[in-house]
């Protein structure tokens, strides 16, 4: 078995001008992620490609999520440990730069799987977590597109635009360790106070080092009504592969719902997937010597792990 990462940065429709910088941003994350899994552990991995993807702004978690219908960031987090089922989240916290490490936080300091809101920004405090100002997260492309969505004139299709990034990771390690961790500022012009699939356990991620783990994105409302991460994990459990477990919670998703999405999977062999219904999703795979990515469907560019772009 061969230790494996597997990153996604969201899916959705990307204006061509922000696809270069999504594919080097999901393939420099995923290197970072790769090499704390050389000889270390899924979750440290899964933290450390995730937190790479929320310092970079064109991604939308952490710096440059998207705003709610105030105009404001709130964002959701989630990690999962597939040895013992342990899990933590946050959901709606704003004036946090790394959402994914005080879900990490939650499921370690605390007994409960998710804090929301001002309880998650008093356990930040408790905890050390450094408060940021608000504005400091928000982007001016957040908020042109903020802007244009509100416009009476918008138009639906180009709101769609670019609203991909939400950022996701699954890792197995050395030792079989299975982990998973997702972070997103949600949906454009959300409601306040709106939880998304993401900090919801086996909607926006699910690890069990028993069947594998996933971590979605997409239609949040769409993933929590099909419970997608763990509806893929018990199409896996019945005997399908990663891959066409992911291809059958996709289609679920979409025949009863109406959703789109997309989603990284592993399962304890190290097999992966990266599997979409979306136009596109930026994804990268680390196994081995080799780092595989794509974008569009169907697509799998490799390249040696130690190239630098
Ligand atoms: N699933 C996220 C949410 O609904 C958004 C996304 O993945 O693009 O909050």
């Amino acid at each position: 078995m061969l230790p494996v990462l597997v990153v996604h940065g969201g899916a959705g429709h990307i204006p061509k001008e922000r696809v270069e910088m999504s594919c080097a941003g999901v393939r420099a994350a995923t290197r970072a992620g790769y090499a704390v899994l050389q000889g270390g552990w899924s979750m440290d991995a899964v933290v450390e490609a995730v937190t790479h993807l929320e310092n970079i702004p064109s991604f939308n978690a952490g710096c440059g999520s998207v705003l709610n219908v105030k105009g404001e960031v709130e964002m959701d987090a989630i990690v999962m440990d597939g040895r013992t089922l342990a899990s933590g989240a946050v959901s709606a916290v704003r004036n946090i730069a790394n959402p994914i490490q005080l879900a990490r936080l939650v499921m370690e300091k605390t007994s409960h799987l998710c804090l929301t809101a001002e309880g998650a920004s008093q356990f930040a405090r408790a905890m050390g977590v450094p408060e940021v100002p608000g504005e400091s997260l928000v982007t001016d492309y957040a908020r042109m597109r903020w802007e244009k969505n509100l416009a009476p004139d918008a138009n639906p299709v180009e709101c769609q635009m670019g609203k991909m990034g939400t950022v996701g990771a699954v890792a197995v390690d050395a030792d079989g360790n299975i982990a998973c961790a997702t972070s997103t500022g949600g949906m454009l012009n959300k409601m306040e106070g709106r939880v998304g699939d993401t900090a919801c356990i086996g909607c926006g991620g699910y690890a069990d080092n028993r069947v594998g783990a996933v971590s979605p994105t997409g239609h949040g409302e769409a993933i929590m009504k099909v419970t997608l991460a763990r509806l893929i994990l018990f199409h896996m459990e019945q005997g399908l592969s990663s891959h066409e477990g992911s291809d059958l919670g996709l289609a679920t998703m979409k025949e009863r719902v109406g959703g789109l999405g997309g989603v990284v999977t592993v399962d304890p062999q190290g097999r992966w997937a990266a599997r979409f219904t979306s136009a596109q999703m930026a994804w990268a795979a680390a196994q081995g010597d080799t780092l595989h990515y794509g974008l569009y469907p169907g697509e799998d560019i490799t390249q040696s792990i130690g190239d630098p772009n």
